[in-house]
Formats: structure tokens, sequence, C-alpha cells
């Protein structure tokens, strides 16, 4: 297979060809959400781009398997160990047990992951079927002389690394600032400021729900650490790429590779994938911060998800991206009209193999670059506007569709038969009034035929009286 698929390593700075450990698989991790309440529209947007990135590793002919966490124990409010659990607070808040909350936010949270078009992972592992697991590489960690005991927690050292901060870029200094401003308990256990807790028993989380024994009695494990072990449960020691958000690139990604590396002995995560955080005027958009705003609460408000994912498609993963309702409004019309432009493409003939060779090689060219999603939006249009036959480019639009997952045609037909629906049923309806005012009308009612003239008049229908007979138009 020709090898050319390249896109931002966080790790290396660099637009970079991915090269498999194993030729042709590619293993996959992804940071799964913490499951203390839903996930806004802005952790979808990271879902959507990293989907974009499996889609387009298989439709280049990769066989990809990724492995996703969900975190229900450990993520505490601080990404620096300070604060209480996360999901611990959010039980309190809604008077459940830590489990209930766990099941319905994770329910809801692949509801709209999928509504948005997202292929589901090929593993997902909670945290807490992990706990063996965890306790198995803190141990390992304690025997080589990565981790110590300190008033009731077990700790990274950080000391022990040459070198802790891997992803010194500009990202990973603004996140340091915020993790200072965050960090405003000092924990006196830690011998260096950037250690971590890699197993919590600790009687400050006195009302913790979830507890395990352990070799260093009964306690908790760290956020950090869950993801380390979940991906080696699943995908072993090398792992090719692995996601996230830009906020978890430091402390918790650089935290992954510090345990990851120290406990295996070399090299673990080739490629990082980072994707830029979607913003409101408040600034990131964030849970902590209260933001609710999910992609059930944009369909109940009547948007279709897929125009969401449009709407995040038509940017760079690496770009910052503003949210408004004016921009979702733009995408929501953007998509109905492109969807029936797809739908009312007809299967007239045979399909143009030159042409749809060419199209599909741009659309490799322009995926493989670095993911550039709004150029392959913009090929969508140039084949609808391509010198060929409808044949050819619906086979276009269904072949891109394994990467965009926009649905288009299903959609544009749906739109088509609404509209027909609600034409024919507001037709039925204005005859039946007017019917109704002939009757008042000969009955000398005329306040009832008036009534009827303005009930119509208010919902935008003018009827007039002709030698023809009563006509009406919309106003
Ligand atoms: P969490 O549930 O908070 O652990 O976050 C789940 C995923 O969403 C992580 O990959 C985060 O990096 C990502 N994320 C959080 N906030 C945003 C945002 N405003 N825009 C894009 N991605 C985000
Ligand atoms: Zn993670």
């Amino acid at each position: 297979m020709e090898n050319n698929f390249k896109f931002y390593n966080t790790l290396s700075r660099k637009v970079e060809t991915v090269i498999p450990n194993e030729e042709g698989k590619i293993a996959m991790y992804t940071c799964g959400p913490t499951v203390y309440h839903f996930a806004h529209i802005g952790n979808i947007r990271s879902y959507i781009m990293e989907d974009l990135l499996v889609r387009a590793l298989r439709y280049y002919g990769y066989d990809v398997k990724r492995v996703m966490n969900i975190t229900d124990v450990g993520h505490l409010s601080s990404d620096g160990d300070t604060g209480e659990d996360k999901m611990v607070k959010g039980a309190q808040r809604e008077h459940k047990t830590v489990m209930e909350i766990a099941k319905e936010y994770t329910d809801a949270f692949f509801k709209d992951f999928q509504a948005v078009g997202n292929c589901m992972p090929d593993v997902v592992e909670p945290a807490t079927n992990c706990i063996p697991e965890f306790i198995e590489m803190v141990e390992t960690l304690i025997e080589k002389g990565y981790a110590y005991f300190a008033g009731g927690n077990v700790y990274f050292d950080t000391s022990k690394l040459d070198d802790y901060f891997v992803f010194s870029s500009a990202v990973e200094k603004e996140q340091l600032e915020v993790g200072v401003r965050d960090d405003v308990e000092e924990d006196t256990n830690k011998k260096n400021k950037n250690d971590f807790v890699l197993w919590f028993t600790k009687s400050k989380f006195e009302d913790q729900a979830l507890k395990w024994d352990s070799p260093w009695g009964v306690g908790y494990p760290g956020w950090h650490i869950e993801c380390s072990c979940i991906s080696r449960k699943h995908l072993g020691e090398y792992l090719d790429i692995h996601c996230g958000g830009v906020d978890n690139i430091f402390p918790h990604h650089t935290n992954e590779i510090a345990q990851s590396e120290a406990c295996f002995g070399h090299k673990w995560c080739n490629y990082w994938f980072h994707v830029h955080h979607l913003n409101d005027r408040g600034g990131k958009m964030s849970k902590s911060k209260g933001a609710v705003l999910t992609v059930s609460v944009l369909q109940d408000n009547g948007y279709n998800p897929l125009a969401y994912r449009l709407f995040c498609l038509q940017s760079h993963y690496r770009k910052p991206l503003e949210y408004s309702t004016d921009a979702l409004d733009a995408a929501q019309a953007t998509y109905d009209k492109l969807a029936k432009k797809v739908a009312s493409l007809k299967e007239d003939g045979a399909v143009d193999t030159a042409v749809f060779d060419d199209f599909k090689q741009k659309f490799t060219d322009t995926i493989s670059n670095d993911l550039n999603s709004a150029m392959a939006i913009t090929l969508v249009y140039d084949v609808l506007k391509a010198d060929t036959n409808d044949a050819t480019k619906l086979a276009l639009i269904n072949d891109f569709d394994q990467v965009l997952a926009l649905d288009l045609y299903n959609n544009g037909k749906k739109l088509e038969e609404s509209s027909t629906s609600v034409d024919a049923e507001l037709e039925a309806f204005i005859l039946a009034k007017i019917e109704e005012r002939k009757e008042a009308k000969k009955a000398k009612d005329f306040a009832k035929a008036d009534a009827i003239r303005d009930e119509l008049l208010a919902k935008g229908i003018a009827i007039k009286d002709t030698r023809e007979g009563v006509v009406w138009e919309l106003v």
C-alpha cells in the first residue's frame, strides 16, 4: 500500500507520515468521557474529529482498532489531583449513586456520539472494570523505583525521568499555566511539584463512594493510570496513535507517557492527535462551567445532529472553533441544501470510471493531508457541479461518505418527503377553510366568513374572490 497518510503529531510538533508498528494496522487509543454530566457539543467536536481520523485511516486501507475508556472513578475536579472526585460530586448533585449516574451519562454520551455519525469504538472499557490491572501497574512502578508511598497515597516520582515535559509546545505551556492556577491546594506529600497520584487511600476523600482493596490500603485509582492500563490491556505495549482534546495534553497525556514508558521500559506511543477546543462567547466550553449544550438539546430545537457534524468538518481540527446559534443555523441551511441536491440525483446509467477515479484520488489526497476536512466538503460541491452523469456523482458522494458520514442522500430524501407532505397538508387545510367560508356566505353569516378570511391571513394565507372562484396565495 502506498503510504502517505499525514497528520500533525503533537509529540514531534510536525505534520508526519504515519508509519504503524505493524504494517497495515493501527492501534489507536482515545480518552473517553468522564461520566459525571452530559457531554457537551465541545466534547463531541473532539469525538467527531477523531472519528474523521479513524474513518479516513480505514478509507486509506488501514485496519484500525480503536479503544476508548469511560472515566467513572478517580478524575478530580482539578486535573492536578486536587478537589473532589467529579463522579462523587455528580452523584451528590443528583442524589443518586455513582454507578447510577455513570450508567445514565454513559448511555446519554453514546446516544449523542452516534447521532453525529460517529462509529462506535471497537472496545469501550469503564475504569471500574480494570482495578486489578491498575494495581499491577502501580506495583511495577514501585518495584522499578518510579513511584513512592506518602501520606497514604502512591505517587509517581517525576524526578526519575530524564524528560518529563515531552510536549514542550505552546499549547502545553498554556495548559501548564491553567494547571498552576487550578492547583491552589498544595499537596505536601509530593516530593516534586509535578508528581501525581497513582492510587489514593487518603482519608481526605472520606465520601468516596467506590473503594477497593489494594496493597496500600482501601482506596481508588488516580485518573491518569486508567488510560495507560486500559490501552495496554487491549492494544499491548506499542501504541500507534493516541487521541484527545488539547486540554488533555497536560497533565493527562504527559502523565500517561510517564507511567507507560517507565513501566514498559521503552517508547510507548508514536503519534499524538489533539483536537482544538470548541469555544463559545465565554471561552472554552466546559462541563465544570456548567455548559450542558448537548447534541440532544440541539435535536430538541429542530437541528439535525449531522448539521453539527458538517459545522465541525467545515473547520480544521487544529484551529479553535467558535460556536454560535447563527453559525449553526448557517450549517443547517447548508446541510439541507446539499442534502436536497444529493437526493435529487438520479441513477441514470453507468458510472464514468475515469471521472470517479480522478475525484477519488483528489479526495484521498485531501483527507490524508492532515485531514483537510473543509477541502473534502468543497470536493462534494465540485462533484455536484461536475460535468458528468448523476450516477457518477451519486457513486462519488456515497464513496466520500465512508469518511464524512453526513448521510446526505437519505436526509435529502426525508426532506423531500416532508416538504411534499407539508404542502399537501397545507393545501387540504386551505381548501377546507375556503369551503367552510362558502357555506357561511351561503347562510348569510358574513361575520363568520370574514373571521375565516382573517384566520387564514394570520397564517400568511391571503384569499381573494375572483370571477373564476376563490384563489389563495402565501403572503
Ligand atoms: P472529559 O469528559 O471532560 O474528560 O472530556 C472528553 C473529551 O472532550 C476530551 O478528549 C477533552 O479533551 C475534550 N474536550 C473537553 N472540552 C472540550 C471543548 N470545549 N472542545 C473540544 N473538546 C473538548
Ligand atoms: Zn486518558
